[in-house]
């Protein structure tokens, strides 16, 4: 039974081709859809363009073609959603809840060493809150959140969520991440915001990305809060480790996609979400897909001791 209020998305930075482990990635979030019934979007995360080398975008919309996933709706582009993303930075700031820094990262480092090295003290490695109550005549570079509970007494706050693989997750944010950037000083806009404001924008029911991405949640969760948008569900997919343990990425050089025969990397990929395909063709191997998505069986993975359960609806 379809649930018609299901939008999936697969939104890729396009810093480099689509790789073996973005394959998992996308592959997840489009069976989810289709198996939801639902519909699936792709949008193009480029709000830090300058690390996007021109025409990645179009190679890896091509690289999706080729493997037959097909957007429901034309890509979007965050590069050109910046009016959106400072919307939601001046609600932020009116409210309270954003504040302005003046810190380099010289000044950070030289700010936690201090706080680090004072008799007693846990290692910090986040940022220390120089600029929170002001910025002592300085020039604000970058906009920050305050992360914590409330906006006078500054305690803790703890999020958790339910992910449909993972389980009950939660993390202390004050703690684990402090007060995050959501511009930065050369102007560019965080992934956590942009990330925040689209999902809402397109509507999108379910996030279904790679594991990586899952402490990355807690900043969505607190920002959706706060800009009083809708919580997705969230399901996080096994990563694709290389050769050397690591996780695929472009940063650690993974190959581009092996398009030479669409449907065994699609059946590859398929493997590693626990789902044992056989199709020739790629529409064979997606259909086949769909159907055995639609059981909910727990992707099995190599980082996940507990594979096997059922996903938690
Ligand atoms: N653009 C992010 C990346 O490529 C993924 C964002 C997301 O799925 O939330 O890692």
């Amino acid at each position: 039974a379809g649930c018609s209020a299901y939008t999936g998305r697969f939104a890729p930075s396009p810093t480099g081709p689509l790789h073996a482990g973005s394959l998992v990635a996308a592959l997840a979030s489009w069976l989810d859809a289709r198996a939801h019934g639902g519909r699936w979007l792709v949008r193009i995360e480029d709000v830090d363009l300058p690390r996007c080398p021109k025409g990645a975008d179009q190679f890896m919309l091509a690289q999706l073609q080729a493997c037959g996933l097909l957007p429901d709706e034309a890509p979007i582009w965050q590069s050109q959603r910046g009016a959106l993303y400072a919307q939601a930075l001046a609600r932020l700031q009116a409210d309270g809840w954003a504040y302005a820094c003046a810190c380099s990262r010289a000044d950070i480092q030289q700010a936690l060493a201090a706080q680090n090295a004072l008799p007693g003290r846990h290692a910090e490695r986040v940022y220390p809150g120089t600029c929170r109550s002001g910025l002592g005549g300085k020039t604000g570079r970058a906009w920050r959140l305050l992360s914590t509970a409330d906006l006078a007494a500054r305690r803790d706050l703890t999020l958790a969520w339910q992910d449909r693989r993972l389980g009950a997750q939660t993390q202390n944010l004050s703690q684990a991440v402090g007060d995050f950037v959501l511009q930065r000083a050369d102007g560019l806009w965080a992934y956590q915001l942009a990330v925040v404001v689209d999902d809402a924008a397109q509507g999108i029911s379910d996030i279904v990305r790679g594991q990586d991405l899952a402490d990355n949640t807690p900043r969505q969760l607190r920002l959706q809060t706060l800009l009083g948008l809708p919580r997705p569900r969230y399901l996080h997919t096994p990563l694709v480790l290389g050769e050397n343990g690591e996780k695929l990425s472009k940063q650690n050089g993974a190959a581009a996609l092996d398009l030479s025969d669409p449907a065994a990397s699609l059946r590859a990929a398929a493997r590693h979400l626990g789902l044992h395909l056989s199709g020739a063709t790629v529409g064979e191997v997606l259909a086949e897909g769909v159907e055995a998505w639609r059981g909910f069986m727990m992707p099995a993975s190599p980082l996940a001791p507990g594979s096997g359960i059922a996903l938690k609806e």
